[in-house]
C-alpha cells in the first residue's frame, strides 16, 4: 500500500445517531478514542438551529424536545438519495424537521437560523458533525488535522460514497479513505484478538447501529483481511425500533386519554427520547417504564412495556436481518458452519433478540463481545489512517482487500441491466483503457489505466454516470470520473461552512465577553457588600462609582443591547477594570 499522507491522520466513524474519532497512538502502538469536550467518547450526529446559535453533538441532541423542528439529526439517511425515494418519504412522515424536494430531486432539511429559514441538504449537515469531530481531535491532539479514514456502511452506494467524499471536502478535510464500517470494526477486532494470524479465519461482522445495518464476512491470514462478501441495509437499526415503540405508546395514548398526539412534534420527540431510553434498558431489564410530564394538553404519560412486547412489535425486523446475515453467507460461498467468529458491532447489537436470533442462526455459537461495538469502527479507520500516513512507522501491517456491494451494469436495449461488475467483486478495480478490434484486450494497444480506490470502480467503458469517456476533434480520449455534487456546488458549499464557522467563532467570543463582563458586575456588587459587612470605608464619590457602572454595564448586557459587538464589551470591561481595580482592591 502506498504511504502518501503527511500529518497526523485520525479516523472518523461518521454514524447516523453517533459519531467517533480515533487516532493512532505510535508511542504505544494502538489506537485510542478521543473524548469530546463533555467527556464523552461518542458525540451525537446532531445539529440544533436556535435564533442565535449553532449547536452541534451533545448540546444539540440536549435541547432537542425544546427545539424539535430545527434540531437535525439521521441526516445520514438521506445522503446520497432522491426526495421521490420510498425510504426517505416514510423517514419525513416520522422526522420533526421539514424536508422538501430541491434542485434534482434533491432532499433539502428547512431549519430557522437567527430567525431565516434555510435550507441545508444531507452533505452539509453532516459536514457540520464531522467538523465537530475533527475539532475534537485538534483538541486533544493539540495540532490542525488535515487527513482523515472516513467510515461508511458497506452497503452504501457509489452516490452516497461520493456524497460523504464531497462532505469531507466541503470542511477541507482531506479524506484518505472512504472505508466500509465492518471492515474497519474487522480491522479492530483482528488487531485486538486476531493479529498474526497463521490459520485461515473466517469472520463474520454483523452491525446494527441506529439506522443502518451492515453484515460483512471476511477471511483473515498473516495479517490480509480479505472481504468474501457484504450485506446490508442501509435504512435499518436502531431509530427504526425506537419509531415503532413511540407508535405502541402514541396508540396507547390514545386510548387512555382520547387525544392523538401523532401531530404535536414537541410530544412525539420527548417520547422518542424516553422510548429509546427504555429499549436501551430492555437490554438488562424484563420491564421498563416511561414517565413523562405534561406530555399533551397537560396529561402526565406514565406506561410501561415488557421485553417480549417490545421484541413482538419488532421481530419482523429483527427477522429481516436474520435475512440479510443468510444472504451474506450465501454470496460468500460459506456455510455458516464454517464461520470461526461472529463478532457484534453497533449500538444495537446489544439488543438481547437480535444475540439470540443471530446464536441459533450459528448453531448456538457463541458470539465475541469482546470488542466495544459503539467504537471498533473509528478504532478500525484509525488504523488504516495509519497505515495510510507517511509519518507513522509503528503500525501493525494490515493488508486489506474489499469488495463492491453493489453489482455494476449498463442498461441494454429494453432496459435490461447487463451487470459488468457483480457486487462482492474485489476492489480496487484497475479500469484499462485500450484502442484497437482484437478481442483479447491484451491484443490491442493500452492507452493508460487508472485506479479507483475506495469507491465501487465504474462499468469498463459504459456510458454510466461515473466514468465518462469522452473524444475530442483531435481524437484524444478523456477519461473522467464525475462527482456527485459539481465542482461549483461544493465551492457553495465550502464557503457556507466558512461562514458558519466565522459566525459560530463570533458568538462564542461574544459569550465570553458576556460571561466576563457578568462576572465584574457580581466582583462589583461583592465590593459594595463587603463595604457594609466588614465596614471597609469607600467614599460616597467612590459607593456612586461603582453604583454607576454596574448600572452601566447591566444596560449593556441587557436584550436592548443584545446587537454589541463582542469587541465593544470587551473594551468597555478593559476600562472599567482599570477605573475600579483600586477601589475594589480596598475591599477585599
Ligand atoms: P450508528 O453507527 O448508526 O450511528 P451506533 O452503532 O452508534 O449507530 O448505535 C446507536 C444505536 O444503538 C441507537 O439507536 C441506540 O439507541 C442503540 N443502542 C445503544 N445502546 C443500546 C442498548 N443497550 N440496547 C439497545 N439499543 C442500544
Ligand atoms: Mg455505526
Amino acid at each position: 500500500m502506498k504511504r502518501k499522507y503527511e500529518g497526523l491522520a485520525i479516523g472518523i466513524d461518521l454514524g447516523t445517531t453517533y459519531s467517533c474519532v480515533a487516532v493512532w497512538q505510535e508511542q504505544y502502538c494502538r489506537a485510542e478514542i478521543i473524548h469530546n469536550d463533555q467527556g464523552n467518547r461518542t458525540t451525537p450526529s446532531c445539529v440544533a438551529f436556535t435564533k442565535d446559535q449553532r449547536l452541534i453533538g451533545d448540546a444539540a441532541k440536549n435541547q432537542a424536545a425544546a427545539n424539535p423542528q430545527h434540531t437535525v439529526f439521521d441526516a445520514k439517511r438521506l445522503i446520497g438519495r432522491k426526495f421521490s425515494d420510498q425510504v426517505v418519504q416514510d423517514d419525513i412522515m416520522l422526522w420533526p424537521f421539514k424536508v422538501t424536494a430541491g434542485v434534482n430531486g434533491k432532499p433539502m432539511i428547512t431549519v430557522k437560523y437567527k430567525n431565516q429559514e434555510k435550507q441545508l441538504c444531507a452533505e452539509e449537515v453532516s459536514s457540520v458533525v464531522l467538523t465537530k469531530m475533527r475539532e475534537i481531535a485538534e483538541a486533544y491532539l493539540e495540532s490542525p488535522v488535515k487527513n482523515a479514514v472516513v467510515t461508511v456502511p458497506a452497503y452504501f452506494s457509489d452516490s452516497q460514497r461520493k456524497a460523504t467524499i464531497d462532505v469531507g471536502n466541503i470542511v477541507g478535510l482531506n479524506v484518505m479513505k472512504i472505508l466500509n464500517e465492518p471492515t474497519a470494526a474487522a480491522f479492530a477486532y483482528g488487531l485486538d484478538k486476531r493479529i498474526n494470524c497463521v490459520e485461515k479465519r473466517n469472520i463474520f461482522v454483523f452491525d446494527l447501529g441506529g439506522g443502518t445495518f451492515d453484515v460483512s464476512l471476511l477471511t483473515i491470514k498473516d495479517n490480509v483481511f480479505q472481504v468474501k462478501a457484504t450485506a446490508g441495509n442501509t435504512h435499518l437499526g436502531g431509530e427504526d425500533f425506537d419509531n415503532r415503540m413511540v407508535s405502541y405508546f402514541v396508540e396507547e395514548f390514545k386510548r387512555k386519554n382520547k387525544v392523538d398526539i401523532s401531530g404535536n412534534p414537541r410530544a412525539l420527540r420527548r417520547l422518542k427520547t424516553a422510548c429509546e431510553s427504555a429499549k436501551r434498558s430492555l437490554s438488562y431489564l424484563v420491564v421498563a417504564t416511561i414517565e413523562i410530564d405534561s406530555l399533551c394538553d397537560g396529561i402526565d404519560f406514565s406506561a410501561s412495556i415488557n421485553r417480549a412486547k417490545f421484541e413482538e412489535i419488532n421481530l419482523e425486523l429483527f427477522n429481516e436481518c436474520m435475512k440479510t446475515v443468510e444472504s451474506c453467507l450465501t454470496d460468500a460461498n460459506t456455510d455458516k458452519s464454517n464461520v470461526d467468529d461472529v463478532v457484534l458491532v453497533g449500538g444495537s447489537s446489544r439488543i438481547l433478540k437480535v444475540q439470540q436470533l443471530l446464536q441459533d442462526f450459528f448453531k448456538g455459537k457463541e458470539l465475541c463481545k469482546s470488542i466495544n461495538p459503539d467504537e471498533a469502527v473509528a478504532f478500525g479507520a484509525a488504523i488504516q489512517a495509519a497505515l495510510l500516513s507517511e509519518d507513522i512507522q509503528n503500525v501493525p501491517k494490515l493488508e486489506l482487500q474489499d469488495v463492491t456491494p453493489l453489482s455494476l451494469g449498463r442498461s441494454l436495449v429494453g432496459d435490461i441491466m447487463d451487470v459488468v461488475i457483480p457486487r462482492n467483486t474485489c476492489i480496487p478495480d484497475l479500469i484499462e483503457v485500450y484502442e484497437g478490434e482484437r478481442t483479447r484486450a491484451c491484443d490491442n494497444n493500452l492507452l493508460g489505466s487508472f485506479e479507483i480506490v475506495g469507491i465501487p470502480p465504474a462499468p469498463r467503458g459504459s456510458h454510466a454516470s461515473e466514468v465518462c469517456f469522452s473524444i475530442d476533434e483531435n481524437g484524444i480520449l478523456t477519461v473522467s470520473v464525475k462527482n456527485n455534487i459539481s465542482g461549483c456546488q461544493v465551492k457553495k458549499l465550502i464557503q457556507e461552512a466558512e461562514n458558519y464557522c466565522i459566525y459560530d467563532k463570533k458568538f462564542l467570543k461574544k459569550s465570553k465577553a458576556v460571561n466576563a463582563l457578568d462576572d465584574y458586575i457580581y466582583k462589583m456588587r461583592n465590593a459594595l457588600k463587603n463595604e457594609e459587612d466588614i465596614n471597609v470605608k469607600l467614599s460616597t464619590e467612590e459607593i456612586e462609582k461603582i453604583e454607576s457602572a454596574i448600572a452601566v454595564a447591566t444596560n449593556l448586557l441587557s436584550e436592548n443591547n443584545q446587537q454589541l459587538e463582542a469587541e465593544v464589551l470587551e473594551d468597555y470591561l478593559k476600562g472599567l477594570e482599570s477605573r475600579m481595580e483600586q477601589i475594589i482592591a480596598k475591599t477585599v
